[in-house]
């Protein structure tokens, strides 16, 4: 990409060239640029930036992260190639599994999503071979691997499709959801509702539980103290208000 560091869109423009380059490598679908589109609009709207409001989530996060007994962090194309890196920090920091779970299922997409997850040093990325399902969707949507995104008790669901969000709270898991829009469904159902642009949020997520980790903190306050409704009243009052 031609654009000098110093661009004042710099870090939009790398996420937009990173998205058209996996499209164009099979990566990402169709309808992930546009999705991307909506979430710039809303991103400017706060600043492009990590807000109060979205670093309490980010920390809640982290601790319901490492207190879970089987973390998931679920990866759609348009995660994977944003920011893959910064996914199998987060899983390695956490102790989560991967597993590629796309809303445009085809398996071409998904192996094409797991080497390249691979390329970047993932191991054991789930997704390719499902063997469950999940209650309330639809075949193709419902399709996850039964020791994976099935069993999970926390799933992180970043950029996900609000009919899934609801179906995963449905069956009891704590949901995370990474999601500029705090109107969307998504946002709306999730236990922890993370209001920031992903490629900030994943890596703020993984500071925290580095932070944890080495302070040896238990659950924490924050944590008991955690409103998800307050906290995107929050959200919604800094996209009414500008910053
Ligand atoms: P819902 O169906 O949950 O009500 P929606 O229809 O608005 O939500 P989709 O178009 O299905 O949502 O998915 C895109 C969502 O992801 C948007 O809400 C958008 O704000 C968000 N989004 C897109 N790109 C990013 C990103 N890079 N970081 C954070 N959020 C993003
Ligand atoms: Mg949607």
């Amino acid at each position: 990409m031609n654009v000098p560091e110093s661009h004042p869109r710099y870090e939009s423009l790398l996420r937009r060239d990173r998205l058209i380059e996996g499209f164009r490598n099979g990566i990402v679908a169709e309808a992930g640029l546009i999705a991307h589109g909506r979430g710039e609009a809303l991103d400017y709207l706060i600043g492009e930036k990590t807000n109060d409001f979205a670093e309490e989530a980010e920390r809640v996060s982290a601790f319901q992260l490492l207190n879970a007994s089987n973390p998931i962090i679920s990866v759609n194309g348009n995660v994977a190639a944003l920011c893959p890196k910064s996914l199998i920090e987060l899983a390695s920091t956490t102790g989560a599994a991967l597993e590629v779970n796309l809303f445009y299922r085809t398996e071409e997409r998904i192996a094409k999503i797991v080497e390249h997850l691979e390329n970047f040093g993932a191991q054991n990325v789930l997704g390719a071979e499902p063997d469950a399902q999940i209650p309330g969707l639809e075949h193709a949507r419902a399709l996850c691997t039964e020791s994976g995104i099935f069993s999970a008790d926390v799933i992180l669901v970043p950029l996900e499709d609000g009919d899934r969000a609801q179906a995963l709270r449905d069956m009891g898991k704590t949901t995370i959801v990474i999601d500029l829009n705090p109107l969307s469904r998504s946002s709306k159902v999730a236990s922890v509702s993370i209001v920031d642009e992903v490629t900030r949020a994943i890596p703020n997520v993984t500071k925290f539980a580095e932070e944890i980790k080495a302070s040896g903190e238990g659950l924490s306050k924050t944590m008991a103290d955690f409103d998800n409704e307050r906290n995107l009243a929050m959200a919604l009052e800094a996209i009414r208000k500008g910053f």
